[in-house]
């Protein structure tokens, strides 16, 4: 049975073309980045050019480039770094109920250190209220972490308006782009962004490589403490392959951004317009507007999100209910509830993320499974039983 990808937001699949710049640097080009002979000046220099790409797409300046280990040490890193850097002008941190886990835990884990955190609402579709967030400014706070595009819901939140209020008030502003990388134009100037992270997976590039942008100016202590890579920021032997394919596949996501974008949302809107034509009591979650463009979020009233993925992956099909994090344990996404979601809607919710590599073929062929497991889990609800019966009264 053929495997059909549509969780393109938990992970992509690597581009070939990606794979092939990588391949050098493990078989042949394998030396030490650190040290002088030529297969580790290469290497060196292989670094360099890439962090320089890397620096011109999100217009700032190589130097303000560290490589980590993907999305969560670069959340990590910003957050636990500034925090400990700023400690004596303040100890408020600013962030929202809708971010990664990545965020989410590590603040929780800096208000047992006494730091104390902030954790901003959203209205129904999900976009941050800005008038709470100003609201929520206090002489304390150091730093206002919120993320650029959801990983569930798939939110673009409003970063230019949110780094301007930051700006004003002399707040560190720093924002979660993994998601949002790869399908989003960011300038990081224009939108005041202070610091940024961004993993190579979420766009067609290896796991475990990613991007720490801070700011010239703002400090931070150093997490990972060992050798002096990374301008002595980030301890470690550089990953010189992943490196070097996260530039690569950061290039072609923005070279072939627009097109990309267009064929990947009218995938989507194809999709989301046949199940809302074919299934009924549905429940779309997140703005359509402010949207990334291969996902969606939908909840099927009456049945459990485990019990449709459990059936989709019977048929071949991958998808995610809630967010790959959360997933494997019971309780409803964090997101879905703070959009206002009951639980019981929650928890029958699916995302479906597609990706450059999908075709409509394959997206009918979810269609028209979707529509039968749908049916046949109805069937075999009590929830669904008890619901026909009031109908009919
Ligand atoms: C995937 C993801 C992360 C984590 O990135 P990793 O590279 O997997 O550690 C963080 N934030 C968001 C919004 C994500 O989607």
């Amino acid at each position: 049975m053929k495997t059909i990808y549509l969780d393109n937001n938990a992970t992509t699949k690597t581009d070939e073309e990606v794979l092939n710049t990588m391949m050098p640097y493990l078989l042949d080009n394998y030396g030490n980045p650190s040290s002088i002979y030529k297969i580790g000046r290469e290497n060196k220099k292989a670094i360099e050019d890439s962090r320089e790409k890397v620096a011109q797409i999100l217009n700032c300046e190589p130097n303000e480039i560290y490589f980590t280990s993907g999305g969560s040490e670069s959340d990590n890193t910003a957050i636990r770094g500034i925090a400990y850097s700023y400690k004596n002008k303040g100890n408020h941190i600013i962030t929202s109920k809708i971010e990664h886990p990545a965020v989410l835990e590590t603040c929780k884990q800096l208000e047992k250190e006494g730091f104390e955190v902030t954790y901003i609402g959203v209205n129904k579709n999900g976009i941050i209220d800005l008038e709470e967030l100003e609201k929520s400014i206090k002489s304390t706070t150091i730093l206002i972490t919120i993320m650029f595009a959801n990983n569930e819901i798939g939110t673009i939140e409003p970063i230019k308006e949110i780094g301007e209020i930051a700006r004003k008030n002399n707040i560190i502003f720093h924002t979660d782009a993994v998601q949002a990388v790869g399908s989003v134009k960011i300038d990081v100037r224009k939108l005041n962004i202070d610091s940024l992270s961004l993993s190579a997976h979420k766009f067609y590039g290896p796991k475990g490589i990613g991007v720490l942008y801070v700011k010239r100016g703002i400090q931070f202590n150093k997490i990972i403490n060992g050798g002096h890579q990374e301008r002595n920021k980030r301890a470690g032997t550089e990953n010189v392959a992943g490196i070097v394919g996260l530039a690569k596949a950061m290039d072609l996501a923005y070279r072939n951004l627009e097109a990309n974008n267009e064929k990947v949302k009218e995938l989507r809107n194809y999709y989301v317009k046949q199940i809302k034509e074919k299934i009924p009591y549905i429940k779309i979650n997140g703005d359509m507007e402010k949207r990334l463009p291969g996902n969606s979020n939908i909840s099927f009233r009456f049945i459990e999100g485990e019990g449709l993925l459990l059936n989709l992956d019977l048929k071949g099909i991958c998808a995610s209910s809630g967010s790959a994090c959360t997933s494997g344990s019971l309780n409803p996404s964090h997101v879905l509830l703070a959009i206002g979601l009951p639980h019981e809607i929650a928890h029958g919710s699916l995302r479906i993320s597609i990706g450059k590599y999908n075709t409509k073929e394959e997206i009918d062929y979810v269609i028209e499974n979707l529509v039968e497991i749908v049916g046949r889990l109805r069937e075999m609800s009590p929830l669904w039983e008890k619901f026909i019966e009031e109908e009919n009264k």
